[in-house]
């Protein structure tokens, strides 16, 4: 069986940035992965990341893989399904069957989009249906969409919605959209973005594809608005059912207690990123980063110690 120092589970900011440190320790780390890039690596635009004006989130990581890969560790894109404890640390189940045992782990598993809950959403998931406007807009050239949410996701995704629709509704169940201003503004701009404030949608009807969606709250006299595509971005959910395996003390939203150290309840278990408690109501790259970073130190002085 292989053995590893540090498995890192999760190959977004958090776990990169997390492994390009734990090198430069020379903690000899490997890192499992789900999916390239992790969440940001959907995003079409990063304007928000030092060094770079704009830049897609899958090139920026992309340059990132390539400098931990630079660094001599490995990136397996076989997902880890099962943790467990074991007599000299912990073992891994990767979903291929494989089996690695490592010293120590780092969790940064970041979220997974969360779900509306209408009636209709299942059914029409790749039918019109889309958790990811970055990926799914150039299907919808000249049609109409909906974007639902009024976060950073939501309203940069309208805007990219925008460059290939010609009608974007941006429904949003508040008064004032709370992402970046920046984003805001040119959103607001958009002669086809249309916001519906105070709105939540109630359905997503159609055939065989979507043709529409139900509102709760009427918009220009009516309760059903005619669309062709619904983008569903409305943040995400911490994905913590590797932390659950090992009986991680979670908070009450399912996000991974940590310390200042990124330590989590269990000894020789550390978490960084979206899915801890440490910034949930701020999921940046950078700070995403940061915690890999500090992560990574704690490891390094627990292996030292030990
Ligand atoms: P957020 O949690 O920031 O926003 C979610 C939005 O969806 C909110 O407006 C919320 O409404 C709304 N919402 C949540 N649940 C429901 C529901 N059941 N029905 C209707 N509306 C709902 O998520 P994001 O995905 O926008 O962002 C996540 C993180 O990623 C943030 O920290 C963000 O800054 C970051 N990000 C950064 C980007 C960038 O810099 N390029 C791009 C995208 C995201 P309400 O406001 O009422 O709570």
């Amino acid at each position: 069986m292989k053995k590893t120092r540090l498995a890192i589970i999760g190959s977004g900011p958090a776990g990169l940035t997390a492994s390009i440190y734990a090198s430069r320790y020379q903690v000899e780390n490997i890192v499992f992965g789900q999916q390239r890039g992790g969440t940001i690596g959907l995003a079409h635009a990063v304007e928000n990341y030092p060094g770079f004006n704009s830049i897609s989130g899958l090139e920026l990581m992309g340059l990132i893989e390539k400098q931990v890969v630079g660094l001599g560790t490995e990136i397996v894109y076989d997902p880890a399904v099962k943790l467990a404890k074991s007599e000299t640390g912990f073992r891994v189940q990767l979903r291929s069957g494989e089996i690695r045992e490592a010293l120590t782990l780092l969790l940064a598993t970041g979220t997974r989009r969360r779900k509306l809950g209408v009636s209709g959403e299942e059914d029409f998931l790749g039918r019109g249906v889309s958790y990811c406007t970055t990926c799914d807009a150039p299907f919808f050239k000249e049609k109409r969409v909906a974007v639902i949410g009024g976060g950073d996701s939501a309203v940069s995704g309208a805007l990219h919605a925008a460059a290939f629709a010609s009608r974007v509704y941006l429904i949003y169940r508040g008064e004032k959209l709370r992402a970046e201003p920046i984003w805001i503004n040119q959103a607001l701009k958009n002669h086809r973005i249309e916001p519906i404030y105070r709105t939540n949608i109630t359905m997503i009807t159609g055939e065989n594809i979507v043709e529409a969606v139900g509102l709760d709250n009427a918009y220009k006299g009516e309760n059903k608005l005619t669309v062709d595509g619904v983008f569903i971005e409305i943040g995400g959910q911490p994905v913590n059912d590797l932390a659950s395996q090992l009986g991680l003390n979670l908070n009450e939203a399912g996000y991974i207690k940590v310390d200042q150290a990124m330590r989590t309840s269990l000894e020789g278990v550390f978490a960084a990123g979206d899915n801890t408690d440490f910034w949930p109501h701020f999921q940046q790259m950078v700070t995403a980063q940061a915690q890999g970073a500090v992560a990574a130190t704690s490891v390094y002085e627990y292996l030292q110690q030990k």
